[in-house]
């Protein structure tokens, strides 16, 4: 059985991940450089962001154009049972690597429910259906399970088995 996710962000339901998580290099898309892990300057009090509804105004259009497909609200409700690193910065570094991870099993499992749509021969199927099924299981995620995923041979499986599609496309 898969159980497939919420795959819109909704950052009202999310511990502001995706703007600690990672890095940007001032630029084009954003007005200065932050180091992944670190919380952006930018934040509020409440996880919220202070240029929110003019990040491009203010030189982020990186954040506008950022999509984490479910991921952040999934690590922060689903994993951490929603906590934020803010109120408890033990579970900083634990939150993003899951979110690191979930991020990962978010895309796999966008490609894997795209390629449905091909005319896949039975043994293509059975392949995407096993992937799938590592991907979206139907038990929540926790921190020991996004570990174990990370490890596990499901990431190169997805990565050997998706250049296969393409004669397919
Ligand atoms: S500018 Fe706003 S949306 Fe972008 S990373 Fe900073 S807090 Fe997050």
């Amino acid at each position: 059985m898969t159980r497939i996710p919420d795959m819109t962000s909704d950052c009202a339901n999310c511990a502001a991940l995706c703007c600690i998580a990672l890095a940007f290099d001032e630029g084009e898309d954003f007005a200065m450089d932050k180091p992944a892990g670190l919380p952006c300057p930018n934040l509020d009090s409440e996880l919220g962001c202070q240029h929110y509804g003019h990040l491009e105004a203010e030189g982020f259009r990186g954040c506008v154009l950022y999509e984490c497909h479910g991921a952040g609200q999934r690590v922060t409700q689903e994993v951490f049972g929603g906590q934020t690193w803010r109120e408890n910065p033990a579970i900083t570094g634990p939150m993003i690597e899951a979110f690191s991870t979930m991020r990962r099993i978010h895309d796999g499992i966008e490609l894997l429910t795209v390629s449905e749509r091909l005319d896949l021969p039975d043994s293509y199927e059975a392949e995407r259906e096993a992937l799938l099924a590592l991907y979206a299981p139907e038990a929540d995620w926790t921190e020991e399970s996004l570990a174990a995923f990370a490890q596990s041979d499901a990431p190169r499986r997805l990565a050997a088995f998706l250049p296969r599609l393409r004669e397919f496309v």
